[in-house]
């Protein structure tokens, strides 16, 4: 964690991919290779063989123009600089998605359309921090997704740090009146965001006027990470916020020496009445089984802050550019390829579980997501039938030479799980993900963390991945 991570091109330098820092064209060329190679190891085997030599040769004019053609990149890079971060009810957000269809049509994709949804509108309002004892400072803060504000004149109270929920059930009585503070340092994302979800119940119900929670993240240069949290029915809703892992492990220090410590919080933070969204989409209508769908996408949303551009603008366009990248090539698979902005998977996933409900008569043959940041791709985590697993293993082998071809069982992802609840195969994307909760949820969520060649394997691995499923004899098996 201590290497080149910071800098503003992460991977040059010693990255744990073999081909990061290469040229595009030396990448281009191991990739086909590799194809090659795989081609030969995949000619002879067995019962499971699906895959024809137009299908190989498909995946090979996918790769090279993935590979090369700058396109969806530039068109990341334009949507984060123009529009900015894309929270639900944003305006942001809306002109992001007008320019999204807008220039799906362009791409002369089919059945560009925005489907209606409508999505939870919290707005954050200004907020600050302030530990005024024992001594000044202004701490960097974000609120938290869902609170509530604190009153005009914000909360003066004593702090009580904790280091997880046991602590604060045996301190129970020391939290009357104060600002509880979980100092809960990062094991795996799943463990920790436990606090920024439940912290405010917790400390409320032991008595606390507001929560804070140390940043939900394995490094930290003083950035606070926002993301949704909850309130439970019957229990006071008390303002919560993230404050940086700098400043958390400063408090505790001084609560360890025995300081008296007091913070004042500010937060302006409302819930107004829902807003207008849309899931945003476009595809390539099959040629035999029109009404048999592959789906693939990201979630055009983001939260309030940074650019939103690993979580998750890279998803959706490098699921739309593998869309693209067919049309352009004249590739139509014999079902259909669906690439879907959904609208709204930060606070609320009302966009995944509107398309779930809207597209219930069409059948899903799988679903991709992509949504764990565009870094190098590595594979996909595969949740279906085994009989489908040695399918898409088998696919996945075509892959091996971009270094993506790995599939893993379990996987898929949010804004998919309604239709993955109904029975449809899923899929997530599985990516280096060593430096994603670096920027996850906060202002430095930007464009130049990525890379564009890593960006450009992503949509390989994508596009190989929904074109030959899609273009199965038989359909993937559930
Ligand atoms: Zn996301």
């Amino acid at each position: 964690m201590a290497d080149s991570g910071a800098s503003p091109r992460p991977n040059r330098g010693a990255g744990t991919d073999p081909t990061a820092g290469d040229h595009l064209v030396r990448i281009r060329h191991i990739a086909l290779t590799a194809l090659t190679t795989a081609t030969l190891a995949h000619a002879v085997p067995a019962a499971a063989q699906t895959l024809t030599g137009e299908h190989r040769q498909a995946a090979e004019r996918l790769v090279d123009a993935a590979l090369t053609d700058r396109t969806g990149w530039e068109r990341l890079t334009e949507m984060v600089d123009a529009f900015g971060p894309r929270l639900s009810g944003s305006v942001n957000l809306e002109l992001a998605l007008d320019w999204m269809l807008e220039t799906m049509e362009a791409d002369g994709l089919d059945a560009v359309r925005g489907e209606p949804v409508m999505v939870p509108h919290w707005v954050r309002g200004e907020e600050s921090a302030r530990l005024v004892m024992p001594r000044e400072r202004d701490l960097p803060m974000l609120g938290l997704g869902g609170s509530v504000g604190t009153p005009p004149g914000g909360i003066r109270a004593e702090v009580l740090v904790v280091s997880d929920f046991a602590e604060l059930e045996a301190r129970a009585d020391e939290a009357r009146g104060r600002i509880v503070l979980f100092d809960a340092p990062f094991v795996s994302y799943g463990l920790t965001v436990q606090y920024r979800t439940r912290g405010a119940v917790a400390a409320a119900e032991a008595g606390a006027v507001a929560s804070l929670i140390r940043s939900v993240t394995p490094h930290s240069q003083q950035t606070p990470h926002t993301g949704v949290m909850d309130y439970a029915e019957g229990v006071e809703r008390i303002p919560h916020a993230a404050i940086t892992v700098e400043d958390a492990e400063l408090l505790h220090r001084l609560q360890d020496r025995g300081e008296r410590i007091e913070v004042e919080l500010r937060m302006e933070a409302k819930t107004l009445p829902d807003a207008p969204s849309r899931n945003v989409m476009g595809q390539v209508t099959g040629w035999e089984h029109p009404d048999e769908v592959v789906v693939l996408g990201g979630h055009s949303d983001s939260w309030d802050v940074g650019q939103g551009a690993m979580d998750d603008g890279g998803g959706v366009l490098a699921a739309w550019e593998a869309v693209r990248l067919m049309k352009a090539l004249g590739l139509r698979p014999r079902r259909t390829v669906r690439a879907v902005a959904w609208t709204n998977e930060e606070n609320g996933l009302r966009g995944g579980e509107a398309y779930a409900e809207d597209h219930a008569e069409e059948t899903h043959v799988l679903a991709i997501e992509s949504d764990g940041g565009v870094f190098s791709p590595e594979g996909f985590g595969f949740m279906g039938s085994d009989a489908a697993y040695a399918i898409v293993r088998e696919i996945g082998a075509l892959l091996d030479g971009i270094g993506a071809g790995e599939i893993t069982r379990g996987g898929g992802g949010a804004d998919i799980g309604p239709l993955m609840r109904q029975g449809v195969p899923g899929m997530g994307l599985q990516v280096d993900s060593t430096r994603y909760f670096w920027f996850h949820h906060t202002d430095a969520d930007t464009i130049d963390k990525l890379d564009p060649d890593e960006f450009a394997r992503c949509v390989a691995a994508m596009a190989v991945m929904a074109y030959l499923v899609a273009d199965l004899a038989e359909p993937l098996p559930r």
